[in-house]
């Protein structure tokens, strides 16, 4: 790719050419979308800026749909018959680069690996030569020969879990593909199946390879379960604000509750500045713009509305698009009247409306201490955050 060259570069090869047809797609797993992304762009996002360039073995058969999704960041290749054969057939793409060059190799179904400890196992890949993530294991390991009955109990603190990415290199693993090569069709020179991965290649030819201590999280999705997971992973914010002016002919209604010892608020609805902030809030996490451009307080039929019936439109759109409320953080600022006396009755109703348990709602109240609008006693604000999950 850069015969010339002698710096030494990192190269990325993501092998993405299996079908994964265990988990029941009708399409390969990489290309399964998840908080907005694809599989596959996920995982490739992981990387960005840190390799200098990156090769992709695909699906022959899905070559056009990986195109469109990752052709603008990535040389993609058609795959080999096995993860071992795609993974070389990306190597061979690299053919010139300097020896000091690093291939990083990583698995495509791992989205969760973490790009800060890049720089460091890079080192430890320059030092050693190759290097692989690896996670310690937790569980207690057994050994069984005939798969019933247990021989041994295995010391687990030397146990590790082979992870990706896997560093070599590059005169490393171009050594080793070629004594491979060499030695394919002469049986009984090498174990007859192909490596399950590019460590289990080197170790072949006695080269040691170095564990960088990873973490279980970076784990890779395999199964429809682990799908389900991910998916249902997704978290989002929105925020909310609301100013209402003070109107002494209207009752103050805050929380869907009418508060005695007013002032009220002015507005369209019934001014409820509290549960304003919130439906926006709601509003903002779902992506769905604000209560102004759902009900606008130019329809006749809202005026004098109570904003609980809004609230309960909002709370509808919430569960159309498959979400639920996880916490909300509302705080009103007013100068007067004082609304301590009446957290608890506030909370309850909101707890009510949004059918939330009172852990997962939260009222604060603070004044301007006589600054600004709300200083002034001209009127009220809220500021609300909600946490929603699909
Ligand atoms: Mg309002």
């Amino acid at each position: 790719m850069h015969p010339e060259t002698t710096k030494e570069k990192i190269y990325g090869i993501i092998p993405a050419g299996g079908i994964g047809s265990r988990m029941g797609l009708p399409y390969p797993k990489q290309l399964f979308a998840f908080q907005g992304k694809t599989l596959i762009r996920h995982t490739l996002n992981r990387f960005q800026g840190q390799l200098d360039d990156m090769v992709v073995p695909v699906p022959a058969e899905y070559m056009t749909e990986f195109e469109k999704e990752i052709g603008h960041c990535a040389h993609l290749i058609e795959g080999g018959s096995t993860r071992f054969q795609s993974v070389q057939r990306a190597f061979e793409r690299l053919k010139g680069a300097s020896a000091n060059s690093l291939v990083v190799i990583h698995d495509a179904a791992r989205p969760f690996f973490d790009p800060a400890t890049l720089p460091e196992s890079l080192d430890l890949a320059r030092t050693h030569g190759a290097v692989i993530y690896a996670a310690r294991v937790t569980d207690t390991v057994k050994r069984s020969e005939n798969r019933l009955l247990i021989d041994s109990t295995l010391d687990r603190d030397h146990i590790f879990l082979a992870q990706t990415p896997q560093i070599f290199r590059f005169d490393l693993l171009q050594e080793c593909y070629a004594k491979w090569n060499k030695m394919a069709g002469k049986p009984d020179a090498v174990p007859n199946a192909d490596p399950t991965d590019e460590a289990g290649l080197v170790e072949t030819f006695g080269h040691r390879v170095a564990l960088y201590h990873s973490s279980p999280d970076n784990r890779k999705i395999t199964l429809k379960e682990d799908l389900a997971l991910v998916q249902a992973k997704e978290t989002r914010v929105g925020h909310g604000y609301d100013v209402h002016r003070f109107d002494p002919n209207r009752p103050l209604i805050l929380c869907g509750l009418e508060i005695p010892g007013g002032p009220g608020l002015l507005g369209h609805s019934d001014a409820d500045v509290a549960l304003h902030a919130l439906m926006d809030a709601i509003l903002g996490a779902l992506g769905l713009g604000d209560i102004g451009q759902h009900f606008p307080d130019t329809d006749p039929e809202l005026r004098g509305v109570q904003s609980t019936f809004l609230l309960d439109r909002v709370c509808q759109l919430l569960k159309d698009k498959g979400a639920r409320l996880i916490n909300i953080d509302l705080t009103i600022l007013a100068q007067t009247p004082k609304l301590g006396p009446h957290r608890q009755k506030m909370l309850e109703s909101l707890s009510t409306s949004l059918k939330l348990e009172l852990d997962r709602i939260n009222l604060k109240f603070t004044t301007t201490e006589g600054l600004g609008f709300v200083g002034a006693k001209q009127g009220m604000a809220a500021h609300c955050v909600v946490m929603v999950a699909r």
